[in-house]
């Protein structure tokens, strides 16, 4: 049982950026405003995550690793949601199958924090008693020492320290309220952003001012298929080799290459060729209408009236592009 739990573990978390991924999301979703990673060896040897959000009652620590537990879905109607990217209630449960794990939580409502650590999904030994401010301090050591196949497959530290970047700068964009961190341990900051900047300032500051200074607001609100649409993009080369697409859907970072494709092909008509833009899109879409069957390792999604939509979001892009160059 155990080794079918890893497995499917490792199916879930192939390399440290997913899980980062995942922890991100968790302390945004308990309303963090400071959230600070430290990694050793690409997050292989260390992944630590710091937050200021809710924390997590002692009285839960024994539970948030089982599968499937989460404070999040409260209602029936929620259960409609379980498995919309993938994994509800599955991130912590298979990060502690496939890495030692550690959590040192307080709420604002106790008096002191507790430090509990987990394997195979289960708490080991009772909560320890710890001094710490609000918030949650999560720990991943040795991410796959049970699984040295799913090590062997990894790239070099360096290169995974890059996708934790790549990660943690969309977010950054994404949520510029919120104030993130990015070290190696021992280190200075590699990224930082204050959290009282603009989206637009965060991308500059992280993607370079050249772009940051030529982004273009796009916004469309839509009653008939139920969407918002926010992004900034730009006709400015991005880099030589590629461009590059934020793409948050209901706040989550994923990939849609239908709308990655209907992005490009606005494009292809209004850069020169072998010029490849930058773009940040949020769309929000009505929860139930995401597509709950896509595989856990893809962050591939479809949504209902997704041509519709798509083809709404192609033409305002035009429209923009079209107007910025008269
Ligand atoms: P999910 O996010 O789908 O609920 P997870 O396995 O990611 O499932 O997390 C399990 C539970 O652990 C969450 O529902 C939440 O109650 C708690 N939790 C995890 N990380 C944090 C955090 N950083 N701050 C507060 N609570 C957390
Ligand atoms: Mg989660």
């Amino acid at each position: 049982k155990v080794v079918v739990n890893r497995i499917a573990a490792g199916e879930i978390i192939q390399k440290p950026a997913n899980a980062l991924k995942e922890l991100i999301e968790n302390s945004l979703d308990a309303k963090a405003t400071q959230i600070q990673v430290t990694v050793k060896s690409g997050g292989l040897k260390l992944l630590q995550i710091q937050d200021n959000g809710t924390g997590i009652r002692r009285e839960d620590l024994p539970i948030v690793c089982e599968r499937f537990t989460t404070s999040k879905l409260t209602k029936f109607e929620d259960l409609s949601n379980i498995g919309t990217f993938g994994f509800r209630g599955e991130a912590l449960a298979s990060i502690s199958h496939v890495a030692h794990l550690s959590i040192q939580t307080k709420t604002a409502n106790e008096s002191c924090g507790y430090k509990a650590s987990y394997e195979d999904g289960m708490m080991k030994g009772t909560p320890k008693a710890s001094a710490g401010n609000q918030g949650t301090i999560i720990t991943v050591e040795d991410l796959f020492y049970n699984m040295p196949q799913r090590r062997q497959c990894l790239k070099s530290p360096a290169e995974e320290m890059q996708k934790i970047c790549d990660v943690i700068s969309k977010y950054a964009v994404h949520n510029s309220s919120v104030a993130f961190t990015l070290k190696k341990y021992g280190e200075p900051p590699i990224l930082r952003t204050t959290g009282r900047r603009t989206r637009d300032c965060n991308i500059a500051d992280i993607y370079g001012t050249q772009i940051g200074r030529s982004l273009l607001p796009v916004e469309l609100e839509d009653d008939v298929h139920k969407f918002k649409f926010t992004a900034l993009v730009t006709n400015v080369d991005y880099s030589e080799k590629r461009g590059i697409m934020l793409l948050f859907i209901n706040h989550r970072l994923v990939d849609s290459s239908a709308l990655k494709a209907a992005v490009d092909s606005v494009y292809s008509t209004y850069l020169p060729k072998g010029m490849h833009p930058f773009t940040y899109v949020s769309l929000e879409i009505t929860p139930t209408h995401v597509d709950v069957n896509v595989h856990p390792t893809k962050h591939e999604v479809h949504f209902l009236y997704e041509d519709e939509i798509i083809d709404k979001i192609k033409r305002r892009i035009e429209l923009k592009l079209l107007g910025s160059n008269t």
